[in-house]
């Protein structure tokens, strides 16, 4: 028979991502939590481990970033390359290159004792009155029914718990990426790409040096048929290009979050709190979202030490920042995404470029 005592958490936390795990250390302040993820820890997560100011300033407090984990070139600047137009713009905004393993890894070492890990413990489900929530995770033994005053939804773009919240999933973006192998050196930026010849589709392509091998990915809008071929297409272009690309040792395809509006940005409800990309919390226009990971993260972290009851009110007022930062990136959105945008990129100076893209 099980204990009831032994499932029973002051908070549980699903997702061991950048969200759940600062979420998890700062909501260990007032008792037990759990965190359970579906995967198998250390996790695998689709990123190209751009690590902003904003994310570097956040992590500030919890400790020096290990050298171990940052990559080779260590500073990439971002560049902005329209095809069609030959235009090229190298900006000021400039990001750390990590191994985003690395990187997570690292932050789960950083809990402390009184947060216990459940790795492949997938949420399925929860309910949740007054007094609390009670959820079930589907672990390789079987369901475990487990209980707490508060639960933070950390789980990523296709949240289970938001959809359990019977909140409307957001639409997502596929994107693939391929770690292709070099044969020379690269130029240490990280290139953003738009072309036309690809189709309406697709978003754009990034090439990122990450020691030995560069990362390709693309972003295509969602619905897309056949990314793969596409992908196919992206790498080909690219090689004409820039030679050194050489074989692609490895793809990976992921969701990233498809925003449209503020109203995609939800705090939870009742004692069920979303933080991350689980809340829509990212930016519209650049994709970055571990900084909002991690600030929102921390932020339900710190809501749920206080009391449960007021939880989600206090979470709702520490992230008014983070929020007021979203929806001022949701207003370049439509000239980013126009023709007439991108065609008038081509005459602002770089300078300019430069300081707009810091605030995208
Ligand atoms: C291709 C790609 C490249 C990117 N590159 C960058 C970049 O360079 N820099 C940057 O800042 N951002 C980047 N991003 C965005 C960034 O990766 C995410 O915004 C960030 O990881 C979000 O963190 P999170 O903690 O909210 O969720 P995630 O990191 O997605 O973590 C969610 C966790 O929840 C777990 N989970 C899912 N379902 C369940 C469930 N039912 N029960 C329990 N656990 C569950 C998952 O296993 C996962 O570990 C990129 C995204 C993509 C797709």
């Amino acid at each position: 028979m099980t204990n009831p005592a032994e499932n029973r958490y002051a908070t549980i936390v699903a997702g061991a991502g950048p969200a759940g795990v600062l979420a998890a250390m700062h909501a260990s302040d007032r008792g037990p939590v759990l965190l359970a993820d579906s995967s198998s820890l250390p996790r695998s997560k689709s990123c190209g481990g751009m690590l902003h100011e904003l994310s570097l300033e956040t992590l500030r407090p919890y400790g020096e970033i290990p050298e171990s984990i940052v990559s080779a070139p260590r500073t990439v600047h971002f560049r902005y390359n329209d095809w069609d137009r030959r235009i090229e713009r190298t900006t000021d905004l400039a990001f750390l290159n990590v191994s985003r393993s690395g990187f997570d890894d690292w932050l789960v070492g950083l809990l402390p004792d009184t947060v216990e890990i459940a790795e492949r413990a997938a949420l399925t489900g929860f309910t949740q009155d007054d007094a609390g929530v009670t959820v079930d995770l589907r672990t390789p033994e079987g369901i475990r029914t487990v209980s707490a005053d508060l639960l933070i939804g950390a789980d990523g773009a296709r949240s289970q718990v938001r959809r359990t919240l019977g909140i409307r999933d957001s639409a997502s973006y596929v994107t693939l990426q391929d770690f292709v192998e070099l044969d020379g050196d690269i130029e240490p930026v990280f290139d953003c790409i738009y072309m036309r010849d690809i189709g309406d589709e697709f978003g754009y392509a990034y090439v990122v040096p990450k020691g030995d091998v560069a990362i390709v990915g693309s972003v295509f809008y969602p619905r897309t048929k056949r990314p793969w071929e596409k992908q196919d297409r992206v790498i080909e272009l690219l090689r004409e290009r820039i030679p050194q690309l050489g074989p692609s040792r490895e793809r990976e395809s992921a969701a990233a979050l498809y925003l449209r509006s503020p109203k995609d940005i939800l705090h939870g409800s009742g004692r069920v709190l979303l933080a991350g990309e689980a809340g829509g919390f990212m930016s519209p226009t650049s994709g970055e979202g571990i900084s909002y990971a991690l600030r929102t993260g921390r932020d339900a972290g710190l809501a749920a030490a206080g009391s449960p009851a007021t939880a989600l009110a206090r979470y709702t007022e520490l992230t008014a920042p983070v929020v007021s930062d979203i929806r001022r990136r949701f207003r370049w959105l439509p000239l980013m995404e126009s023709r007439a945008g991108k065609y008038l990129a081509g005459f602002v100076p770089t300078p300019i470029v430069s300081r707009v893209t810091m605030g995208l």
